[in-house]
């Protein structure tokens, strides 16, 4: 469990990754308060943005954010080169038929650049990252994800380039007929290791361990005061009155609360 799985063939011309998240993973100040579906979003979209970093080099960080959605009001998600997790999804209804319409805001930050592309959101968060990897790199690439409520859990193939581009499609068009036959409650709750051999045994399939994934959160006092006292003096002082004379604000991602006095924001002439 939470920990990325990297997986390499010796005779197909196809790479993958698949890792399994336990819920718990999610700070409990989000469970406590979102829908189930919300968690279950944030969880996909948190399997999404750690498969996807399986395949990057020398990056810092990838977020991916959704924009434009009606009912999705907060959807994010990031993995660092750490696989420090941390993301939250807000829905406003449990409507099922959620993921159409928006888009997706993909970000990379790798060596001190900020890499940025929007994906139509196309049904669901794997066929719209399908979309991604279409469009970015030309690479064929089927991701499955899938949760319940103990787990996330998914699954990446794709073609590695090679100078024979045929026999690549043919590699993955066979891997891919293989992960096919797979159901979800196999890639939730099966072993890596034993669900690889289920689908490839035929093959020469080589299962790493990745990254350990962690949900880390990069918030703290000193940011949230920073962007407190962007509020300006007068403002700030009206809040501290409206709230007698004590302003919280919560991460809305680990739900950490930081609490204020004036004291601490307010600058006197
Ligand atoms: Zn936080």
């Amino acid at each position: 469990m939470n920990q990325l799985h990297p997986f390499y063939f010796d005779d197909l011309n196809v790479r993958g990754c698949m890792v399994q998240l336990d819920a718990q993973l999610i700070p409990e100040g989000q469970r406590q308060t979102e829908k189930p579906a919300s968690i279950e979003l944030v969880g996909q979209a948190l399997v999404a943005v750690a498969l996807m970093s399986s395949g990057l080099k020398g990056f810092e960080s990838l977020l991916l954010q959704t924009r434009n959605m009606g009912s999705i009001q907060l959807l994010l998600a990031e993995c660092t080169h750490e696989g420090h997790l941390r993301g939250a999804a807000h829905l406003q209804d449990d409507s099922t038929d959620v993921m159409r319409g928006g888009q997706l805001l993909m970000s990379l930050d790798a060596q001190g650049q900020r890499f940025q592309s929007i994906v139509p959101l196309t049904g669901d968060l794997a066929s719209s990252m399908e979309q991604y990897y279409q469009r970015s790199e030309q690479l064929p690439t089927r991701l499955i994800i899938c949760s319940d409520a103990t787990c996330f859990a998914g699954i990446l193939l794709q073609v590695t380039a090679t100078t024979d581009p045929g026999q690549s499609l043919q590699d993955f068009e066979h891997a891919l007929t293989l992960l096919n036959t797979i159901k979800n409650e196999e890639l939730l709750h099966l072993d890596p290791a034993m669900l690889l051999h289920r689908l490839y045994h035929q093959h020469a399939c080589r299962l790493t361990n990745g990254q350990t994934l962690r949900f880390v959160c990069r918030c703290s006092r000193e940011r949230s005061m920073q962007a407190l006292k962007t509020l300006g003096n007068d403002d700030l002082h009206e809040l501290f009155v409206e709230q007698n004379g004590k302003v919280e604000v919560r991460c809305d991602l680990c739900r950490t609360p930081y609490i204020f006095v004036p004291t601490d924001l307010l600058t006197h002439h």
